[in-house]
């Protein structure tokens, strides 16, 4: 530790001796290596910062791909993509361009609170604090494969936070139904007798009990689901996006590879279109999670130990 101080503090060059702020010990040592010592310590910050450097960050991208075959809520218009150009345009050069049309709520989107709130932020007012935040992934895929209509209460909620970690302020929390793997496949999503008929679709959700639980207790930036909506698929009251809206939660359907996330621990981005007046839109929803915390940091300290133990 002295050692490692002293290639912090001291000024050693070639053929020079330490500045008259060492202590005599640390003179001593400095005069004895000169050179030699310069070259190492400058090594063993390079060895350290490459460590450091090597910090790894995943990004898991959580956005199913916007296109033609893209899925949503019935009554939504399919998207369309039309070329305008492709080949050679101005002065030869090639060149390509497309016009496309959307509708807010298909694909992987998210609502703005005003989908269901009169009085709350439309998609461009939405502040873009609100669109980062820590993210937490309940994992119900077991529950909802064996009960289609599986209901998350607050119980279920309860429970996962004793098991794991209070849910963060700020956070993204997000529930994975395993609904992903029937992601665009319109029957195996909204499971209807009939298509089109919303009287009989079926899907896993939230019960009232948890969104109840959650506005009253936690303060989430936003709720994420692999299913078309956070409601069950039975619900006729829509309970579960009327508070989030209340509450300025952003809503986050159809979202994917939850299954990549860990239960906490990772950053949510919600890249949402800054659509004027809009009641959602398409976004970019994507998540970091940095694997070096700690463990780098450990390394670069023992690095640095053992590198001056060598010198001593
Ligand atoms: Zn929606």
């Amino acid at each position: 530790m002295l050692y490692f101080t002293v290639s912090r503090s001291a000024r050693v060059s070639p053929g020079t001796v330490c500045d008259s702020r060492s202590s005599g010990t640390v003179a001593d040592y400095c005069k004895g290596v000169g050179t030699n010592m310069t070259s190492l310590v400058t090594l063993a910050c390079i060895l350290c910062a490459c460590v450091l450097v090597r910090s790894e960050v995943t990004v898991i991208d959580l956005t199913h791909t916007l296109g033609p075959r893209s899925e949503g809520y019935p009554g939504n218009p399919k998207l369309n993509f039309t070329n305008i150009r492709r080949g050679e345009g101005y002065l030869g050069i090639w060149q390509e361009m497309n016009w496309f049309s959307v509708a807010e709520h298909i694909g992987t989107h998210f609502d703005a609170p005003r989908h269901f709130c009169v009085d709350a932020w439309k998609a461009h007012e939405i502040p873009i604090q609100r669109l980062v935040g820590p993210a937490v992934v309940i994992n119900l895929t077991a529950e909802a494969a064996s009960n289609i209509d599986f209901g998350v209460t607050n119980e279920t909620l309860i429970a996962w936070e004793n098991d794991n970690v209070p849910i963060p302020d700020k956070a993204f929390l997000f529930f994975e139904f395993g609904w992903a793997r029937r992601y665009p496949n319109w029957h195996r999503m909204f499971n209807p007798r009939q298509r089109g008929r919303v009287q009989e679709i079926h899907y896993p959700g939230l019960a009232h009990s948890a969104v109840e639980w959650l506005v009253a207790n936690r303060n989430v930036h936003a709720v994420g689901v692999d299913t078309p909506s956070p409601d069950l698929g039975v619900s006729k009251t829509f309970i579960v996006h009327r508070m989030l809206c209340e509450n300025e939660v952003v809503i986050l359907e159809n979202v994917a590879n939850l299954d990549q996330m860990p239960p906490y621990g990772a950053m949510a981005y919600g890249g949402a279109v800054k659509l004027r007046d809009g009641s959602g839109g398409p976004v970019r929803l994507f998540a970091t999670v940095d694997n070096s915390a700690g463990v780098f940091s450990f390394s670069a300290v023992l690095l640095t130990l053992i590198i001056c133990f060598h010198l001593a």
